[in-house]
């Protein structure tokens, strides 16, 4: 079974650990971060098949300045935004700049798990051809 991986950007970090447990369970290699800063650090380290991001991040980096910076480093991968109800207009400003999907907050694991999966999907489908 081929295998992928995934970063999950979240100031939450309840979900970020449950998530990436979660994920780890699958046999998916995943890492968790709490912050955009700390998202390029681990860009800088590793390439990601999938990142699933949080719009709404307290601090420096909010997600959609992080999201530009994911499509410079690695245009590659595959990026699923997390969004409250209230920034759904942000989301749409993230699908324009290459977003492959969004998910409304909050949102169920099994959802969350069915969307990596197809996101992945997709990227490797593209690497074929
Ligand atoms: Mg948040």
């Amino acid at each position: 079974m081929t295998t992928f991986s995934v970063l999950v950007i979240d100031d939450e970090e309840d979900f970020v650990t449950t998530l990436v447990n979660r994920l780890q369970k699958r046999k998916i290699e995943a890492q968790g971060v709490t912050s955009g800063e700390a998202a390029l650090e681990a860009l800088a380290k590793a390439d990601f098949d999938v990142i699933l991001l949080d719009i709404k991040m307290p601090g420096g980096m909010d997600g959609i300045e992080t999201l530009r910076e994911i499509r410079k480093r690695q245009p590659q991968a595959e990026v699923i935004l997390l969004t409250g109800h209230a920034s759904v207009e942000t989301s749409i400003e993230g699908m324009n700049l290459g977003a492959y999907d969004y998910l409304l907050k909050p949102v169920k694991l099994e959802d969350l798990l069915v969307k990596i999966a197809a996101a992945y999907e997709k990227k490797s489908t593209q690497d074929k051809s």
